[in-house]
This record gives structure tokens, sequence and C-alpha cells, in this order.
């Protein structure tokens, strides 16, 4: 498919699609909208930055354009529901971009911002509700919304809502919609619990795929620096200092680290901003303007806060920690190979991280080049441990050539053995764990791992769209 006009859309969004400059449909795109234009339900495994909103968006508008009915009132026709306020939000603004010349209704319904408004929003029904499941839950169980009439069910980024504890919600909020309804579900990963709720909530559906997360893995160039947990401040401004950046997103395991690193760079220096479930809605969306804009070139997040995040041009993604849920890893360095663009990703990997680095590598199948920066250099145990960048690489199951060649960090004097900066601070062991509970999908993440069956609960999650 080679335009948007092949797929028969309505003449105003194909308007909005050349003012977006749209020119040719994505992957996704090209195999999903003529299936949902047919009315039938899909499973989509697309990553953020694949183009899937349009992909799921456009014929959607195109269906009611075509099927125009005023919604009743306290009432949506198409219902989206997102695992992060962030995320709905962008789903809305390209639900309004792409319908600009259509006259649809739309509305918001997320946590962490008062209710009123969206109740007022519903009052007189809509065609296109954008919500967080937390919050689409109380607006019902406040008869602000009935679920009666929706015609199309989008369960967007189904994988992170699972992880975030909010499969009971889901399942309490289809259970409400029409048996006859078109169901879209979108997923980053396939894991077996979307498969079954799929096979439970979809009908006959019809599985498009684009690219399997290793894909999009292979086009960034991957680091890993084995270091001391308590140097891990300095090589991290240290690295913004010298790798040619143009935003940065740096990923910590908790809310409370977030904040310490932007402590920590912002005293050497280094302008840097948080973004976490902690901040007020105000907040983040300022500071992602920020980022946006390039005021802030430095973003310090954790895996919710930056879920979702819909912006282009991040050449680096750090894992300032590395996360315990090896999928979160290809979510991560999916920031930075937007729109095709190639990125870099640089991993910081204390020894008590290094099983994580272990399960990451089992599943990008990639052995991640590495550099060892610990004080005391005796092998890490596992795979990936203790590769340097110059020794040859493992690139099992990789096309050869489709990287690009780029010194290995640190390009002054990479493979030395520390940095002597560091030589009094120690092995950081009195820092091994973690400091404050993780944000949402790490604590879940921990449950899994170590907690007993049912740990997994809502309020254990510390999701925060509520
Ligand atoms: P998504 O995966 O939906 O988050 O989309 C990622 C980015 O790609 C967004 O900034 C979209 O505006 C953009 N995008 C989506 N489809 C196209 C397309 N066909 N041509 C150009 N940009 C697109």
């Amino acid at each position: 498919m080679t335009s948007f006009h092949e797929f028969g859309l309505a003449e105003p969004i194909i308007r909005a699609l050349s003012e977006e400059k749209y020119l040719t449909p994505t992957p996704i795109q090209t195999q999903t909208i003529p299936l949902v234009l047919a009315g039938g339900d899909i499973v989509g495994i697309a990553q953020t930055g694949t183009g899937k909103t349009a992909a799921f968006a456009l014929p959607i508008l195109n269906r009611l354009l075509s099927a125009p009915a005023r919604a009743e009132r306290k009432t949506c026709r198409v219902l989206v529901l997102s695992p992060t306020r962030e995320l709905s939000g962008q789903i809305l603004d390209s639900f309004r971009a792409y319908g600009r010349h259509l006259r649809i209704q739309t509305a918001l319904a997320i946590g962490g911002v008062p209710m009123g408004r969206q109740v007022r929003s519903l009052m007189n029904g809509v065609d296109v509700l954008v919500a967080t499941p937390g919050r689409l839950l109380d607006l019902v169980q406040q008869n602000a919304l009935r679920l009666s009439s929706v015609e199309v069910l989008v369960l967007d980024e189904a994988d992170r809502m699972l992880d975030m504890g909010f499969i009971h919600d889901i399942r309490k909020i289809v259970a409400k919609t029409p048996v006859q309804r078109q169901t879209l579900m979108f997923s980053a990963t396939m894991p077996k619990e979307i498969a079954e709720l799929a096979a439970q909530m979809l009908k006959n559906p019809q599985k498009v795929a684009v690219t399997p997360a290793a894909t999009t893995v292979e086009r960034v160039d991957q680091r890993i620096i084995h270091l001391d947990r308590a140097a891990k401040p300095d090589i991290l401004a240290e690295i913004l200092r010298a790798e040619p950046v143009d935003r940065a997103l740096v990923f910590t395991r908790t809310k409370h680290g977030a904040d310490k690193v932007v402590r920590a760079l912002l005293k050497s220096g280094i302008p840097a901003e948080a973004i976490h479930g902690n901040k007020s809605q105000g907040q983040r969306e300022r500071v992602l303007a920020a980022f946006r804009d390039g005021r802030v070139r430095t973003l310090v997040a954790t895996d919710i806060a930056a879920r979702g995040i819909d912006v282009d041009g991040v050449s680096h993604v750090i894992n300032y920690d590395l996360p315990n849920i090896p999928e979160s890893y290809v979510h991560r360095i999916g920031r930075t190979a937007r729109a095709g663009a190639d990125g870099i990703a640089i991993s910081f990997c204390s020894s008590d991280e290094a099983p994580f680095l272990r399960d990451i590598e089992k599943l990008i199948r990639i052995a991640i080049p590495s550099t060892d920066r610990r004080t005391d250099q005796r092998p890490v145990q596992g795979p990936g441990a203790n590769r340097n960048v110059d020794a040859p690489r493992h690139n099992a199951g990789r096309p050869q050539g489709r990287r690009r060649q780029r010194p290995p960090y640190p390009s002054n004097g990479h493979n030395r053995p520390h940095d002597q900066s560091q030589g009094n601070k120690g092995s950081g062991h009195g820092h091994n764990r973690p400091q404050s509970q993780p944000d949402n999908i790490a604590t879940v993440g921990f449950m899994r791992d170590a907690g007993p069956p049912g740990a997994k609960s809502r309020a254990d999650a510390g999701r925060t769209p509520r």
C-alpha cells in the first residue's frame, strides 16, 4: 500500500492526513486499516512508534462518518482504553487531528485530575472516549457513563495494562459493553495472558503484527556498562557530557530514584527533569512540553511515566537501572528508534542487576557489547558479562551490517579499568537494594518474582492513572 487513498477512507480524513504530512501508510496501518474497515476484530502486535494509533483511529473515524448517529446521553460509541494518562491524551489528540474535518465529539477520562469536567463532558454523550481503566470505572460507578452503546472497543497496550494490574478493571469494563461490538486489541508483546485475554474478549480475531520486538531492537546501538552501583551518578553525568545527546531519556526503577538522579545531575551542572507517578498532571505536561521542544534535554523517568510518551528525536536511552522485566527493556530502548531513526541505548549494570541482563539478552537474542568499569573486575557470571566491546560479538540471529558503526562508549578511553574519581567510593554494596518501592511495573515484577500468589493487587501495583 503506497497511499492512504487506496483504503477508500473518506475525503475529510484523507485531507487531514495530508495536512498531517502522512504520505504513506506504515506497515501496521497497511495491515490493520482494511480489516478494521471490514468490521472484524483484530489483535495487533505493534509497539508505540509504529503508527498503531492511526491504524485503529482512521478506520474508526471512517465508520463514525459513514454511519452517523447521535450518541445518547452519558454514552460513547467508541471506547479506547489505554494504560496511562499520557498515552490516553496522545490517542485523543490523534483522533482530534485525524478527525478535524469531521463533526465528532471526543472526551478524555483519566485519573489525577478532578472528575467534574469529565462528568460534564459525557453528559450529552460522545463519539469517542479515551480512558484509563480506573477512572472509567469510577465514572461508570457514579452513573456518569453507561457502556451499553459501545460499538467499537479498543484495548491499547494490553500487555502494559496487564502489567499494571488492570486486568480486573478491564474484565469489568468489557462485561458492561454489548456483545455485538468490534474489538481491537493492541499489544507490544504477546505473553500467554494476552493471548488468553484475546481469546476471551475477541471474536475470530485477525492477527496483525509488525516487526517482532527484537527487530526494532536491532536498529538501536546498544551498550552495557558494568559498574559499581555507587558510580552510577558520575558515569551518567560523564555520558551526558561526552555523548552527542539531542534528547536523553534516563530510566530509573523508582520514583525516588528518578528524583535522586535529577538532583545529582543538577549538582553536576546538567539540567534535567523527572517525570513519574508522583507528579501532578500539570507538572507532567509541563515537563513533557519542555522535553519535546528541547528546553530540557535530559528527562529521567520510571517505566510507567515514560510509557506512551510520544516524543520523536530521543537520541539516547540510558538505563540507569536495568528493568527486572525484560520486555520493559525492549519498550524502553524502542523510544530511541522511532520513525526509522537509529538510536543509542546505554545500560548500567551493577552486580546485583546481572540476572536482569541475562533475561534481557535471552529475550532479544543479542549479546550486548559491554564495557567493564567496575572497581573489582572479577568476571561477572552469565551471558553478557565481562565481554568488552572490542571482543568478538555474538550477534546470534542478527543480520549483519544493519547497525551503524560508532565508537564504543566511552570514546575517550573505553575499557579503562575504572574512572579514578570513583576509586574511593567502594563497590557500593551498601546500596545494592532499591532504596524505595519501585514505581508501578517494577513493583508488580517484584511481586511476581518474590511475592506470594495473589500479591499483585491493584493497590500493590501502585498504579497512578486512576
Ligand atoms: P504511534 O505508534 O501511533 O504512537 O505513532 C508514532 C508516530 O508516528 C506519531 O508521531 C505519529 O504522528 C506518526 N505517524 C503515524 N503514522 C504515520 C504515517 N503514515 N506517516 C508519518 N507519520 C506517521
